[in-house]
């Protein structure tokens, strides 16, 4: 599997819009602003296959990258943007648990929390639904150059104590797009997900 070639598919506007439920995909899922479209470019090599810094909240598209013939990358809209109104997280909310449930081809569930503020409760829903369903979860916690290693490492070990009640297949991994640390961890992981 060669994530540099994903290339855009297609843009939906909700769940029911995406390609047909066949062949494999991996979903990445995070806070706004956590850092998941850098994650994106990083793990592909490209420098704007997915757009950094959008304006956090705005109404938001599924993007879908293919990898290749039937294995695709989906990048689920950001949460936990405070301005958004209420009835429009909850559509959202129920919409993603749907997607998590019944999506045939989802093989894995990259989650993206911010090394600084990790596990806040939609992360830890996300989790919980993901592990319910028995889907394997990659934790990635970003930015991890904004802490020294030792901190870094500290915070991993954290978030997987945190997490190991739920005895399902989870791995947490140290990541910065910056520092493209965690890059080919992240990258044999999810090649791994899309040859399955
Ligand atoms: P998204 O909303 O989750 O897609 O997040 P973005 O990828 O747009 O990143 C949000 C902000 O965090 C931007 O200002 C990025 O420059 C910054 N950022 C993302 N990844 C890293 C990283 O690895 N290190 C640092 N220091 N900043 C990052």
């Amino acid at each position: 599997v060669k994530l540099q070639q994903a290339s855009f598919t297609i843009s939906a506007p909700d769940i029911r819009r995406l390609p047909d439920d066949s062949g494999i995909e991996v979903a990445f899922a995070g806070r706004s602003n956590a850092g998941k479209s850098s994650a994106l470019n990083a793990l592909t090599h490209q420098k704007s296959l997915a757009r950094t810094s959008k304006t956090p909240g705005r109404t938001q598209l599924i993007n879908v990258f293919e990898v290749a013939d039937g294995q695709r990358l989906v990048d689920l809209p950001g949460y936990g943007f405070a301005k958004v109104p209420l009835e429009m997280k909850k559509k959202w909310q129920k919409a993603l648990g749907e997607y998590l449930e019944k999506r045939e081809s989802l093989q894995g569930l990259v989650v993206l929390m911010d090394i600084r503020h990790p596990l806040k409760d939609l992360d830890r829903d996300l989790i919980e639904w993901a592990a319910d369903s028995e889907l394997p979860v990659l934790v990635l916690l970003t930015k991890s150059d904004k802490l020294s290693q030792g901190k870094a490492s500290a915070e991993v070990l954290k978030v997987k104590k945190a997490l190991k009640s739920l005895n399902a297949d989870i791995k947490v991994q140290a990541f910065s797009s910056l520092k493209k640390t965690g890059v080919a961890q992240a990258t044999q992981v999810i090649g791994n997900w899309l040859s399955a």
